[in-house]
């Protein structure tokens, strides 16, 4: 398979260090408010990355946070904790909210088809190795206390920028919007590793450390969560494109300071979803939630076709016009499904080779929008029904939308609908219209269809025979 690595700014061959095991992490959501819906899109990329792997496969273990703690109103280190804004906000406790919108969180994930990763941990859980990790740190040189604070110092690494040869005034932590500067750093990008309460004195969540009471930084959550389950070399870290900096490049600081050696291999950053005012975002108030599209009557598998239809690495616009018609494109889909019968044996060969094209999608960089083009291919191919439902069965593992499950589902409800409308005395007028017309009886033929007519019922005449519907 081949995947665009952000660190090498190349698509290139995904070698995992050990391939029994593909060790995969991803930078779980911040729990002070329900995931909006450009959040979910980098989720159901990663889930198709994973779902790909695994199909490909690689025995994957994935490993995701959930920030409860420390991921400050700036990127930056500065500004209120999310967590204990959301807090205020409704009225509860932290923790409240963290259980309320983790719950909520998995919950979207459910209806989206996201898998849950196989070990999710709560960032208020591994306090110890956060100051584990701190400590070795400030005993290698790598941080220092300042104001009551430790922070890792970048002047210790020989690059910084890893992901991009950034123009260091325009990232500089000191001029990003409207982010004041923090007198206590040596350097501009240095980052907080663990607050103390002299800077902070209404955090709610606080532990002992011994550099004071406090809580830990963002940025160090991933790391230490990421290492507690994975252990000391990973392959894949993802996350959204705005956590490449700093949060991925202060991750990589600190862990490769703390391990001597290289951390991560590949680094997989989905872009984002923009609106037309822009990136979509939780601290801009309004935003979309699946709940609010499944209030205005959409399928989230209606949202998944949308995200997948295009490639995770380009910015994907939403406009409810966009979304309708992924709406109608995955009805019709599932509708032509719906018309495929479990009949026959499977081609081998014609599932083969179908088969191909859909991994080729897959091992080019993920893309999901010629997978998703292969739907169409399986439909048109020239194989029988069973080889096609085998090949939509099988795909349906990495795009997890649905397809058999929907298409049954409509299959039930139409026979449903026709059981419902079923009436013998117009069946038998049906038939008899049918038969005068047979007999080149037309006057008796049109009289028939007249008399219907005048009781609201239209005669359809099909290839399969003639049909009748209430008007
Ligand atoms: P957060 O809950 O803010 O920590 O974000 C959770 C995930 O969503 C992170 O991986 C972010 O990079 C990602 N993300 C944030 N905004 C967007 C967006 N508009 N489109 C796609 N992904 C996003
Ligand atoms: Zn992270």
């Amino acid at each position: 398979m081949y995947l665009y690595n952000s660190l090498s700014h190349k698509k290139e061959l995904f070698v995992p260090n050990d391939p029994n095991l593909v060790k995969m992490y991803t930078c779980g959501p911040t729990v002070y408010h329900y995931a909006h819906i450009g959040n979910l899109r980098t989720y159901i990329m990663e889930d198709v990355l994973e779902k790909s792997l695994r199909y490909l496969g690689y025995p994957v273990k994935r490993v995701m946070n959930i920030t409860d703690v420390g991921h400050l109103a700036s990127d930056a280190d500065t500004g209120e904790d999310k967590m204990l804004k959301g807090a205020r906000r409704e009225h509860k406790t932290v923790m409240e909210i963290a259980k309320f919108y983790t719950d909520a969180f998995f919950s979207d994930c459910d209806k989206l088809n996201i898998k849950r990763p196989d070990v999710v941990e709560p960032a208020t859980n591994c306090i110890d190795e956060y100051i584990h990790m701190v400590q070795t740190l400030l005993d290698k040189g790598s941080a220092y206390i300042a104001g009551g604070n430790v922070y890792f110092d970048t002047a210790t690494l020989d690059k910084y920028y890893v992901f991009n040869d950034h123009d260091e005034e325009d990232l500089a932590v000191g001029v990003r919007e409207g982010v004041e500067e923090d007198l206590n750093k040596k350097n501009k990008n240095d980052f907080v590793l663990w607050f103390t309460k002299s800077k902070f004195e209404d955090q709610a969540l606080k532990w002992d450390s011994p550099w004071g009471v406090g809580y830990p930084g963002w940025h160090i959550e991933c790391s230490c969560i990421s290492m507690k389950h994975l252990g000391e070399e990973l392959d894949i870290h993802a996350g959204g494109i705005d956590n490449a900096f700093p949060h991925h490049t202060n991750e990589i600081a600190q862990s490769e300071s703390y391990l001597g050696h290289k951390w991560c291999n590949y680094w997989f950053h989905v872009h984002h979803l923009n609106n037309e005012t822009g990136k979509m975002s939780k601290s801009k108030g309004e935003f979309l939630t699946v709940s609010l599209l499944e209030e205005k009557g959409y399928d989230p598998m209606a949202y998944r076709l949308f995200c997948l239809q295009s490639h995770y690495r380009r910015n994907l616009v939403f406009s409810w016009e966009n979304l309708d018609n992924a709406a109608q494109a995955y009805e019709k889909l599932v509708a032509r499904i719906a018309a495929l019968k479990e009949e026959g044996e499977i081609d081998q060969a014609a599932f083969d080779q179908l088969k191909q094209r859909f991994v080729g999608a897959l091992n080019g960089d993920l893309n999901t929008s010629v997978a998703v083009t292969t739907l169409y291919d399986v439909l048109k191919a020239k194989c029988n029904d069973a080889t096609k439902l085998a090949a939509l069965r099988d795909f349906d593992q990495v795009l997890s939308l649905n397809l058999l499950s929907a298409a049954e589902t409509l299959r039930k409800k139409q026979a449903e609908e026709e059981a419902a409308s079923a009436d013998p005395e117009i069946d038998a007028l049906v038939a008899a219209r049918t038969e005068a017309k047979k007999a080149k009886n037309f006057a008796e033929a049109d009289r028939i269809r007249d008399e219907l007519k005048a009781r609201g019922i239209e005669i359809i005449d099909t290839p399969q025979g003639a049909k009748w519907r209430k008007v």
